[in-house]
């Protein structure tokens, strides 16, 4: 059946055996009255049950895949360690509008809207690893007490009203910031905040750890949906052989191409810059070959793209 959301109108799909389910949009719980009819959940405390994949399982299925691993890393593997933690997460609507005005008297807006997850768990390295995570919003249901006997439970390190004071104050900053990009200097005309709050949600993450030949390698992995977070592997040495060489290539091309240029143009300048742009090519290989460990990620890339002002203003300090 279809059902509409009531706070943001946005329409979607549910099965209809389903009591409750949660907006894909601004993530409000909804519970389903009769066919087709939904009101907002009075209950603000979820947890996300974890699929039935094998953590373990999708981190092979994951590593195996990349580059410069060794070809027997699944059948040569064992795993050590398998942790399930109930990471809580603070999860907020957030929708605001500053209005302002330069010197010159031109009018700009800087506007955020967005759905946001803020992490109540002390900064160690797993927050490290999920700061970064776009969690899973579908799919939640409301705490049952026996959630806490499943794995290591972690009580939020800071209460509704400081969460709710952090997300308003990053909104604020990330509009200024906004602003600023449009004007150096400006007053403000009116300024918009609407921060709705989503509930407190227990997610589960995966940590674990598994031994190849004489070492160990650690990985994070979502316990809502199988996705890799994290996850270190063990690279080989022609793999390794070649992204140093690769890196030497970049860094002497840049060089050569620079040394051209130079000779044409009469000027130092473009083999700095051509070494440079070498350089920046080169590095990330030269930090990869030159470790035994990989890392990687099956989240990550797309998620700095999606890296937004709020966000970076949010996890400030
Ligand atoms: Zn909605």
């Amino acid at each position: 059946m279809k059902v509409r959301c009531t706070y943001c109108g946005a329409e979607f799909e549910v099965p209809d055996t389903v009591k409750t389910t949660t907006c894909p949009y601004c993530a409000l719980t909804l519970t389903v009255k009769a066919p087709g009819e939904v009101e907002a959940a009075a209950v603000d405390h979820f947890y996300f049950p974890t699929t039935s994949l094998d953590p373990y399982r999708s981190l092979m299925n994951f590593v195996r895949r990349e580059y410069g691993v060794p070809s027997d890393v699944e059948a040569s593997s064992s795993l050590e360690k398998r942790e399930l933690h109930y990471v809580p997460i603070y999860f907020f609507h957030v929708k605001g509008r500053l209005e302002v005005e330069d010197p010159d008297r031109r009018v700009t807006y800087a506007e955020e809207g967005i759905f946001c997850p803020l992490i109540a768990m002390r900064r160690n390295r797993m927050f490290d690893v999920l700061r970064n995570h776009i969690f899973a919003v579908r799919g939640r249901r409301f705490f049952e007490e026996s959630v806490k006997r499943k794995g290591v439970f972690h009580e939020p390190v800071f209460d509704r009203e400081e969460a709710h004071k952090r997300v308003r104050d990053a909104l604020i900053r990330a509009l200024r910031d906004e602003a600023r990009a449009n004007a150096r200097k400006f007053r403000v005309r009116s300024e918009e905040l609407h921060i709705e709050y989503r509930g407190l949600v227990h997610y589960p993450i995966w940590y674990l750890t598994y031994r190849y030949q004489d070492r160990s390698y650690e990985a994070y992995v979502d316990g809502a949906d199988g996705r890799v977070i994290l996850a270190e592997y063990p690279q080989t040495s022609v793999a390794r052989a070649i992204q140093i060489g690769l890196a030497i290539a970049f860094l002497a091309a840049g060089g050569i191409i620079g040394g051209i240029l130079a000779l044409l143009m009469n000027t130092i300048y473009t083999v700095i810059t051509g070494l440079i742009t070498g350089g920046v090519a080169a590095i990330p290989l030269l930090v990869r070959g030159a470790r035994r460990k990989a890392r990687s990620s099956e989240v990550f890339e797309l998620e700095e793209k999606l890296q937004s002002p709020f966000f970076r203003a949010l996890y400030r300090k």
